[in-house]
């Protein structure tokens, strides 16, 4: 098994356990041709709410789509401030920008690579001296683990905040008991291939427990129709789950829990043999992560080192994500929480992620780490 080429995120293996079951779902509606919402998106719709525990979920055509739904749901427009992490990816802010609303950023907690409470009243602050007027907050499952909400919903509470969660990397988590799709006034995902519950294109997804609001996304999805549909009575925008994704999902869904509980697996794996020399991801106590990564934290100035040496071994490493929004040029005129974000800017230059999916074996996973253990312990001989 030496010279197996090591997969970073190994789509292929999953698709060798799932290849006849969806061949067999794409044929089906290949066959009857209802491309455009057929019976397999209200399926899937129904099979996700139930594996969430949520009343409503809406598919819709990315994970980026499904947080600029929310907002439009709930008439985000300029003037208004939407609190976001900087270290996040940049769907996040995006869609508040696209609205004409201004993300604030917000400081992540170094162990968790979550929002940290603790750190809110800075982002509100800043929106207020920027004369905004604070509306959301949008908290992300970065790598797969919910955020702190029992905190993050009673923040939210007391400044009269709506909550979206964006779960794009955390579908199938769980956050003392309660699954993705349950937290927040809206949780959206996404089902982009190498998301942990991924389609064979672009998808998504939003969860919502209030029945108007539902109605509002099933309109706003779909050019805010009304019961005519060539009187539409909102203006929305195109963005549907396609058939064929939703069939593929069915599938993919059904196998799930057993692919998040090899995730746990092979996890557990870095964390025992790596926790001695790296820093290795905290998991909350009561919270299960779906792993969309393993990111570890290595001194900055040894990370384009430890890159390389990976490398060479032949084992690929990514890095989620080496500029917070805040520094990226685009964003870098949107309001950033008093104080500033020092511990954003830190682990951009720190994180370093590991091949991770649910199909890497023992073996395989043995030379990843033993190429980790002697990038970080360069005396360390493998084996000894
Ligand atoms: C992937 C991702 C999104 C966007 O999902 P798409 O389906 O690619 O549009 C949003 N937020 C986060 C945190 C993501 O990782």
């Amino acid at each position: 098994m030496t010279n197996t080429k090591i997969e970073f995120i190994d789509l292929k293996a999953q698709r060798r356990r799932l290849g006849a079951r969806l061949d067999a779902a794409i044929g089906r509606v290949v066959d009857h041709g209802g491309y455009i919402l057929g019976p397999e998106v209200a399926q899937l719709e129904q099979a996700l709410a139930d594996y969430a525990g949520a009343r409503h979920a809406i598919g819709c055509a990315n994970g980026t789509d499904a947080i600029a739904l929310c907002l439009m749901a709930m008439n985000v427009r300029p003037g208004d401030a939407i609190i976001v992490p900087s270290f996040t990816f940049a769907s996040t802010a995006e869609v508040v920008a696209w609205l004409g609303a201004k993300p604030v950023f917000a400081e992540v907690d170094e162990r968790t690579f979550n929002l940290d409470p603790e750190c809110f009243d800075n982002a509100y602050a800043a929106a207020i001296e920027a004369g905004l007027k604070p509306r959301g907050l949008i908290a992300v499952d970065l790598f797969g683990q919910p955020a702190d909400y029992d905190r993050i919903e009673a923040y939210c509470a007391s400044k009269d905040l709506f909550l979206i969660v964006d779960s794009a990397q955390a579908f199938g988590s769980v956050y003392k008991g309660r699954r993705s799709g349950t937290i927040g006034l809206f949780t959206t995902t996404s089902f982009f291939p190498a998301k942990p519950l991924g389609c064979y294109g672009d998808g998504g997804a939003i969860f919502t427990a209030n029945d108007e609001l539902a109605e509002v996304l099933r309109s706003l999805h779909i050019h805010g129709k009304g019961s005519d549909k060539y009187d539409n009575i909102r203006v929305g925008m195109n963005s549907r789950l396609d058939t064929l994704q939703a069939a593929i999902l069915m599938e993919k869904l059904a196998i799930y829990d057993d692919e998040i509980a090899k995730r746990q697996d092979v996890a557990r794996r870095y964390d025992e043999a790596l926790k001695d020399v790296a820093i290795t991801p905290l998991v909350m106590k009561d919270c299960l992560s779906v792993w969309a990564q393993y990111t570890l934290r290595v001194p900055a100035e040894r990370r384009a080192t430890f890159c390389n040496v990976l490398k060479e071994a032949g084992v690929p490493t990514a890095i989620y994500y080496p500029k917070s929004l805040h520094q990226q040029t685009a964003y870098r005129r949107y309001p950033v929480a008093r104080g500033g974000l020092a511990v954003s800017e830190r682990i951009s230059a720190e994180v370093v992620s590991l091949p991770m999916h649910p199909y890497l074996d023992s073996s395989v996973q043995a030379r990843i780490i033993d190429a980790a253990r002697a990038a970080l312990v360069p005396s360390a001989v493998p084996g000894e």
